[in-house]
């Protein structure tokens, strides 16, 4: 069959329904519209033939929140190995047979020098992540002493992982200058107890919440690809938004050998790009992050999922490999996104809509 001509095509024809229905859903949610637990589920199931429609629109909520800029996170595991609890997911955890480093806390000079790297890779976050079911006394003594020396040095913003927090733990991580502290919810609370029976998906709530209490901003994601129906992901959506999270990452899990969920197959980079989607309709304010398992699970779709999210992380994850940096910074300066490092850089001359500062508690 040969090639169709210009003539064949009809430059006038409305958009197709696909296109149309999810552009008036982007539309809507720009208006203030909550998509609903059945739109989000619809955006999960609906198929690979209208998923640059679905992304498109995605887009248009992107955009008017956070124009092309790609804010960067750059992560470091402060201490690995070594943690009581169980999640079957964590190559961390007491269960997992996985071959990974295992140290205590880094000294201060390591932090610092993580601290160098996230800069010199542009980052606009350095997180800093340690094991383990809540911080021992002696590892937030070490946040708190090279908090404000890191902050004295380069312009990054600060996120502590460190497990679940007390009053007294968050308050403490606020006074030191850490600007968010990151806890994922990783689930919706239906299929929490089939990733981790250590602690509950009530534990981790209330950690959000004192940390919210503390004045701390939150990061809060979780990971999809773990066994989990499209209502638990949607159920985590919901979560995260009733809490007006700042910042979520979406992880795609990769089934790391010796962990108990070493056999988990089941993503393709299109359900990946509607859970990105997913999360951006029903959480259009907030920072949306590929995470980890992104170069595994989208690979040369990656860029794509830039439509939807507007961060990722730079260098490695915890405990697997990223890709480099400067592959990342080439992808987004081939999508004719820009990197950001300021609130103020995130928004393209040219909004879809008036924008509005997320509202922090
Ligand atoms: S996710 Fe955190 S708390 Fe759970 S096993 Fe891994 S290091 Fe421990």
């Amino acid at each position: 069959m040969g090639m169709a001509s210009v003539s064949e095509f009809d430059a006038a024809a409305p958009p197709s329904s696909d296109a149309a229905r999810w552009r008036t859903l982007a539309d809507r949610v720009l208006a203030g519209h909550e998509a609903s637990r059945d739109e989000a589920l619809a955006i999960l199931d609906s198929s690979d033939e209208e998923l640059l429609d679905l992304l498109a629109a995605a887009f248009r909520i992107r955009r008017a929140h956070f124009g092309t800029g790609v804010q960067l996170y750059f992560l470091v595991n402060a201490k690995s190995g070594i943690c009581s609890e169980d999640c079957h997911y964590c190559s961390q955890s007491r269960i997992s047979e996985a071959e990974i480093p295992r140290y205590p806390m880094l000294s201060r000079e390591e932090l610092l020098e993580g601290a160098r790297a996230a800069h010199d890779r542009k980052a606009k976050t350095y997180c800093m992540v340690i094991s383990g079911r809540s911080p021992r006394d002696r590892e937030l003594e070490m946040i708190e002493a090279v908090v404000p020396e890191i902050k004295n040095r380069f312009p990054l913003r600060i996120c502590a992982c460190l497990g679940l927090l007390d009053p007294v733990q968050a308050a403490r991580l606020k006074a030191c200058g850490v600007d968010r502290v990151n806890h994922n919810l990783n689930t919706g609370e239906r299929y929490h107890e089939s990733i981790c029976t250590t602690h509950t998906f009530s534990d981790r709530l209330r950690t959000m919440r004192v940390v919210r209490e503390a004045g701390l901003e939150l990061c809060s994601g979780g990971i999809v690809g773990m066994g989990e129906r499209s209502e638990d992901m949607v159920a985590m959506a919901l979560e995260l938004r009733a809490m007006r999270v700042e910042s979520i990452p979406v992880n795609f899990l990769i089934p790391i050998e010796g962990t108990r969920f070493s056999e988990h197959r089941a993503l393709t980079p299109q359900r990946c790009l509607r859970a990105l989607a997913m999360f951006r309709f029903t959480n259009p304010r907030s920072e949306l992050r590929i995470a980890g398992g992104r170069e595994v699970h989208l690979r040369s779709l990656q860029p794509l999922g830039l439509y939807a999210a507007n961060s990722i992380f730079v260098g490695d994850y915890l405990t697997t490999k990223g890709q480099s940096p400067d592959a990342d910074h080439r992808m987004i300066e081939d999508l004719g996104f820009r990197i950001t490092r300021h609130e103020s850089d995130g928004l393209s001359p040219g909004p879809l809509v008036p924008h509005e500062r997320i509202d922090h508690e």
